[in-house]
């Protein structure tokens, strides 16, 4: 395991792989392109090391060069793309075959594509060592791939974390193994939202409560608030695909998080599920689900009450706090065989001080 800034990062991808797959990835192209020279344009910083060792494997007529553009933040992909060094000179009639250290969302992608829109070349190829194929979306074809990998957060063989790690010779993955993700389960009123509040700070995770993500959306009228809005209104749960969608969006956000608190979510099998395909495609998993459990008829006054100044309908009308539970006895309460059948339910007292029942919940944390 090795140290960079403030993480940690595990041994993921040996030397003689990466190797291996370049010199596949050469032979390749060469059986294309190996009677012209084509022109080899790699991307800055990141594939200085899968460029030297490319041209190394690829002993044909050739040139190369580079361009620099800039989108990585620490760990966040921003979507801000930058250029910083442009398309070489005299490019016209050849043949250009990118070639990128990593394609993952598409986005720096899409900004050299757009870099090279306007010139006269004979073809345009891209080439990536590694590709996530989990989150690309799909807007260009890639024609050479290295490696696929899942969506791993990478360092080293020329990829950094904030600058630091392209000198390794092999390449590494965020370790996250002392990550804690908690599932908060309960009917609506259970207290979820309030004890994240707290939680999240003690345990310096970051909280993802679907309903306040729809009710966001709502307020600044997205696509996807109009969509939910009906649902809410009545106090029915949003259709699985849109839910599960905007979980991942949201979780995606902060790669660099020390865990989540999911509030609200998961609360269909389908979610569940769903969930846990996606965590373990991040060397991710769910630590606990945290159960606060209290009588349906105190929730509806804590609901009733809330709702006088919460400002939200499904909080004000009992008939709608009634199918709320309803919802919630069909759909979300089967969930508790799923993750107890995983080992990882644990069930506490929703009735209470606050401060007390933040207690009970860090006692079953602190065991994990
Ligand atoms: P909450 O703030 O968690 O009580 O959620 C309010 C409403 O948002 C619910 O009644 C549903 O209509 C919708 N909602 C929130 N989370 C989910 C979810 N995981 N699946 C489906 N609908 C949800």
């Amino acid at each position: 395991m090795i140290k960079l800034h403030d993480k940690f990062f595990k041994p993921y991808i040996k030397e003689e792989e990466i190797l291996a797959a370049i010199d596949k990835m050469a032979k390749e192209i060469a059986e294309e392109y190996k009677d012209e020279t084509p022109l080899f344009v790699g991307v800055l910083n990141g594939a200085f090391r899968f460029v030297a060792d490319f041209l190394k494997a690829y002993q044909h007529p050739c040139e190369v060069s580079f361009v620099r553009l800039s989108s990585y933040q620490g760990l966040t992909s921003t979507g801000i793309v930058e250029t910083l060094l442009d398309v070489p000179e005299e490019i016209e009639g050849k043949s250009v075959i990118i070639l990128e250290d990593v394609v993952d969302t598409g986005r720096t992608l899409k900004q050299l594509v757009h870099l090279f829109s306007n010139t006269n070349v004979k073809e345009f190829k891209i080439g990536t060592l590694f590709y996530k194929s989990d989150v690309y979306n799909g807007e260009y074809a890639i024609d050479y791939v290295g490696l696929e990998i899942p969506d791993h957060f990478i360092v080293g063989y020329g990829l950094d974390y904030n600058e630091l790690g392209r000198n390794l010779r092999e390449v590494y993955q965020l370790n996250q193994t002392d990550m804690i993700n908690l599932v908060l389960f309960g009917k609506p009123g259970a207290g979820k939202g309030t004890q994240a509040g707290f939680l999240k700070e003690k345990y310096n995770l970051r909280h993802i409560s679907t309903g306040d993500v729809f009710r966001f959306n709502i307020k600044n009228g997205t696509e996807l608030g109009n969509l939910a809005k009906s649902y809410m209104d009545k106090g029915d749960l949003v259709p699985d695909e849109v839910t599960i969608e905007m979980l991942k969006a949201e979780v995606e956000k902060s790669p660099d998080a020390a865990g989540f608190i999911f509030d609200g979510f998961p609360r269909t099998a389908a979610q569940a599920e769903a969930l846990d395909n996606f965590l373990e495609s991040k060397d991710m998993k769910i630590n606990a689900t945290i159960a606060l459990e209290a009588e349906d008829d105190i929730l509806v006054a804590r609901l009733l009450e809330r709702g006088k100044s919460s400002g939200r309908s499904d909080d004000q009308d009992e008939s709608k706090i009634r199918n709320r539970f309803d919802e919630y006895n069909q759909k979300t309460a089967p969930l508790k065989a799923f993750y107890k059948a995983q080992g990882k339910f644990h069930s506490v007292n929703g009735i209470g001080e606050i401060e007390d029942i933040t207690e009970r919940l860090s006692k079953v944390i602190d065991s994990l």
